[in-house]
């Protein structure tokens, strides 16, 4: 959900007479490979009536049906939610709440179509627990309730997501946010879209800061021309045209500190719905990426799948006798209540759809529209300054640091050395921002493509010299031997 539903339902259903209180919302699935999430999409508010407030508070079958008509009307689900006045933690059901939602239950499947989403809220601490009601025997707990703003606050189920326990190596990882942070952020799921310069040094700190489950998503391969910025990739990877995500789970697992920690590898394209899929079963994403079209399907998923987005870039200035003229790196978090890229100037939807249609790869297309291709200047030595500014930007969003969450999109400027917040606001008529909470039913930007697979297909089936084949298993053998000193 977005903070303001949150901070809505929050503010309805804790009372300043303590007594409990109940609430009916909408929501819509937003689908991954292996999760699904609902999304909380309107709030529906009791009228005169609606509902018996007595100790015990509960649902008139009134307001019931008037919710699930409303959500029917919308092509949505219905969502039930009632309070805990005393609670904190992750909350079960009563007796009696379990009798009430699986006696809506059926209301629920019989005007939307859709299972009823329960959830309840802890009064003494706020956390929100949930639980899908797909037959009205029992519910299916969710693992997480996650809101959404400048600020991402999780509440764990820890019965389906223990808390990971601290590791030797983590003690002063621990004492700098405190153990509460660490059993947070060390559960989030975090997806690097991208392996270059950037992505590469980004997932190995994630894995080093104790995180249990990193992705990476990359389709390229490593080339003689990035080994002057991918830390960590060898000459062999060059050689052998290993793929930058193979790379990236090798150093991963190398920088990790998490006792089990899963180095997932996504060998695909965003703009591939395969690969929508697999983000939206993520946490956060940090977007690597440089492309329009990869740009434009992670800007639409920040708003309509609520998943938080850390963007950034640099971009080097030269001048016409080669001289660095100036340099400019920017950060930003993609979320409800923050500008989103095309609003930041940073997304252009012409160039996207250009990409799209292939045409930016198309040397024809190129020569035939006077453009000249990106030169995609970059150097080691500040290519670490923009992890750093994305790396900033996850602290700020998952720790909250001195309560406050991601800042204004910032900007450094090198040749004057300074650290801008960007004016850019929300824009009132952004197509991307309009869609906030659209889910599955987000306006599809992603198309099968065959290009990315016959990439990955033929460097899997490429054969290599014998001489580079005995490095790469004599390599593989050390690795082995390494990681069982852990
Ligand atoms: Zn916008």
């Amino acid at each position: 959900m977005t903070g303001e539903a949150e901070a809505a339902m929050r503010e309805h259903l804790i009372r300043e007479d303590g007594q409990e209180d109940v609430l009916a919302a909408t929501y819509t699935f937003s689908t991954g490979n292996e999760r699904t999430s609902a999304v909380i999409r309107s709030v529906v508010l009791p009228g005169n009536g609606d509902r018996l407030v007595h100790g015990n508070a509960s649902f008139t079958s009134n307001y019931v049906i008037r919710a699930a008509t409303e959500a029917k009307a919308r092509g949505e689900g219905l969502v039930l939610l009632h309070s805990h006045p005393g609670g904190s933690g992750w909350q079960l059901l009563s007796g009696m709440d379990h009798n009430t939602e699986s006696e809506y239950e059926r209301v629920a499947r019989g005007f939307t179509k859709m299972p009823l989403l329960g959830m309840t809220l802890a009064g003494h601490d706020t956390t929100w627990s949930a639980r899908l009601w797909f037959d009205r025997i029992k519910p299916t707990w969710a693992e997480s309730v996650r809101s959404v703003s400048p600020k991402l606050s999780v509440t764990w189920n820890n019965a389906l997501r223990p808390v990971p326990a601290v590791t030797a190596s983590q003690v002063r990882t621990v004492s700098a946010w405190g153990p509460r942070s660490q059993a947070s952020i060390s559960r989030l799921r975090v997806l690097v879209v991208g392996c270059g310069s950037v992505g590469l040094d980004v997932a190995q700190r994630l894995a080093a800061t104790g995180l249990a489950q990193v992705g990476v998503m990359d389709f390229d391969a490593v080339e003689t021309v990035n080994l002057d910025r991918m830390i960590g990739a060898t000459r062999l990877d060059a050689a052998l045209g290993r793929s930058k995500v193979a790379v990236a789970v090798r150093l991963m697992k190398s920088a990790a500190t998490a006792k089990s920690f899963k180095a997932v590898s996504h060998e695909m394209s965003i703009t591939d719905p395969e690969g929508l899929r697999v983000a939206i079963d993520y946490d956060i994403v940090i977007s690597c990426v440089d492309r329009p079209w990869a740009r434009a399907v992670l800007n639409s998923l920040a708003y309509a799948d609520l998943i938080p987005v850390i963007d950034g870039g640099i971009a080097l200035d030269t001048f016409p006798d080669g001289r660095l003229r100036s340099g400019i790196w920017r950060s930003h978090t993609l979320v409800p209540g923050r500008p989103c890229m095309l609003c930041l100037g940073q997304l252009d939807v012409g160039e996207a759809a250009l990409d799209r249609q292939g045409l930016l790869d198309d040397p024809k297309y190129i020569a035939g529209a006077g453009r000249t291709e990106p030169t995609r200047q970059n150097v080691a030595a500040l290519s670490a300054s923009v992890s750093a500014a994305l790396l900033a930007q996850f602290v700020s969003l998952a720790a909250h640091p001195g309560g406050r969450g991601v800042p204004a999109p910032l900007r450094y400027m090198l040749a004057h050395h300074e650290l801008e917040h960007s004016p850019a606001t929300t824009g009132a008529h952004c197509p991307y921002e309009y869609e906030t909470t659209s889910a599955d039913n987000r306006t599809p930007l992603t198309d099968h493509q065959d290009a990315w697979r016959r990439t990955v297909a033929e460097r899997k089936s490429r054969r290599m010299p014998l001489r580079l084949r005995a490095l790469a298993v004599s390599e593989q053998m050390l690795m082995r031997a390494i990681s069982r000193l852990h």
